[in-house]
């Protein structure tokens, strides 16, 4: 049993309005938001009151593509202690994925409320090699396997599908039309391109670097069947196609269409250049860079030994030089100012577990700093609450401070609606209405 609080002469976000509620109380019992009103001094029965006077009391955030077998059961803290209180798995494997959202959901072990997609649908020819990403791939290797392998997954009980990197088009299709919606589809796409995703009715795209790449690019630099993610010129290439990229031109327009009419969720990741914006040197003296995991940092080490001794090592994405990408995250930036601004769905996501920083949690605090500079503070805060949640299709229980929610919420002492970066001021998450200090979450990590 959870305690009865009211919190009072709360500044409220509450994850839809366009900016903060002043005074405002918030009950919480059982685990759940119960009324929240302006004002109201009188405390009720049976309830403590916890004075918020200057304080933001906000929905807990929620990063929507995260890879949490690759971070490391110990390191799901991180998430809390960042304010992120849901997070997305968009690829592991299923046995594991579903043993992390039971054990988090039955508290055995402390983390954010976990949505799974299970395994990366890919095509026959596997996107990733290596024994951390190999046992996350299920290769779909004709249309025809589709109703066995999808069925099972949603048989066994996950919150979405994600489609991989060397699916053809007809494959993918043929796994959106099968699932028919009955859970949200989503593609990190490649060999398919994303137009032929949004037509076969997709309901989101993740990461703008990529999925998106081939409508944006110049004609004579697309890539398509036949590429690979494990090629490290793939990225340089991608990186110059996107600086040399006009968002005006014919596909990209069409793009923009399609994504607003059939209102289908972008999945932003825009952290993975984040070390082009900060330089290395940035980098490396981040104080973030001291909670990258344990696991992460093993993983690390390895390719470390392959790339050679450089000072970076623990941060450092084999793919391509921290140096490089300025110009094209301007444009990612860019492409999700211009979603927005037309009526478009931008959702925040970091893929932390796959990149070494920044680290899980906190990457999504980077990312939502990316996010302000393109869709302003409240933008950024709604694409990571009550729009992440409607894509998860759980705003009844999370992103939304209202009555029958769940409690997972933040207490800031600062104002994130007018400087994101106030986030950084976070005093307690509660979840599920238990409170978490940010020194006891600190203490665990
Ligand atoms: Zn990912």
């Amino acid at each position: 049993m959870t305690k009865k609080i009211i919190f009072q002469k709360a500044r409220l976000f509450d994850g839809i309005s366009e900016g903060l509620r002043e005074d405002m109380s918030v009950c919480i019992s059982d685990g759940k938001i119960g009324q929240v009103v302006k004002g109201r001094s009188s405390v009720p029965e049976g309830y403590d009151a916890i004075d918020l006077a200057g304080k933001c009391l906000l929905p807990g955030l929620i990063d929507t593509h995260v890879h949490a077998t690759l971070i490391g059961e110990e390191a799901l803290p991180l998430f809390l202690a960042a304010g992120v209180t849901s997070a997305r798995d968009v690829g592991g494997a299923l046995g594991a994925v579903l043993d992390l959202r039971s054990r988090i959901a039955d508290g055995t072990l402390l983390g954010p409320r976990l949505f799974v997609c299970g395994p990366l649908l890919d095509g026959s020819t596997p996107s990733l090699g290596g024994p951390a990403f190999e046992p996350m791939l299920q290769a779909v290797p004709a249309p025809g396997a589709v109703p066995e392998i999808v069925g099972n997954l949603i048989a066994a009980g996950v919150d979405g599908i994600k489609l991989y990197f060397s699916l053809t088009p007809d494959i993918a299709t043929e796994i959106i039309r099968f699932v028919d919606k009955r859970l949200p589809v989503t593609g990190h796409l490649g060999w398919t391109h994303s137009l032929e995703a949004i037509e076969a009715g997709i309901d989101g795209l993740e990461h703008v670097w990529i999925s998106p790449y081939n409508e944006f690019c110049a004609l004579d630099m697309q890539f398509g069947v036949g590429a690979s993610m494990m090629d490290p010129t793939f990225w340089t290439k991608t990186l110059k196609g996107w600086e040399e990229a006009d968002l005006n031109a014919g596909l990209a327009t069409q793009w923009f269409d399609s994504m607003v009419e059939k209102q289908v969720h972008m999945g932003s990741t825009l952290d993975l250049l984040w070390t082009s914006r900060s330089g290395i040197d940035g980098a490396m003296k981040d104080p973030d860079r001291k909670l990258i995991p344990k696991v992460v940092r093993e993983r690390q080490r390895a390719i470390a030994e392959q790339m050679g001794d450089r000072p970076d090592w623990d941060i450092h994405n084999w793919f391509f030089e921290a140096s490089q990408g300025a110009g094209a995250l301007e444009k990612h930036q860019e492409v999700t100012r211009l979603l927005h601004e037309r009526g478009g769905i931008v959702v925040g996501g970091t893929d932390c577990g796959a990149i070494p920083f920044p680290p899980p949690g906190f990457s999504l605090l980077r990312e939502i700093e990316l996010l302000s500079d393109s869709m302003g503070a409240v933008g950024a805060l709604k694409s990571v609450t009550s729009t992440a949640a409607r894509y998860l299709r759980s705003e009844d229980e999370i992103g939304i401070i209202k009555e029958g929610n769940r409690a997972d919420f933040l207490i800031v002492n600062g104002d994130p609606t007018s400087d994101v970066t106030d986030l950084r001021k976070l005093e307690d998450t509660y979840v599920g209405g238990v409170r978490h200090t940010q020194s006891e979450l600190r203490a665990l990590i």
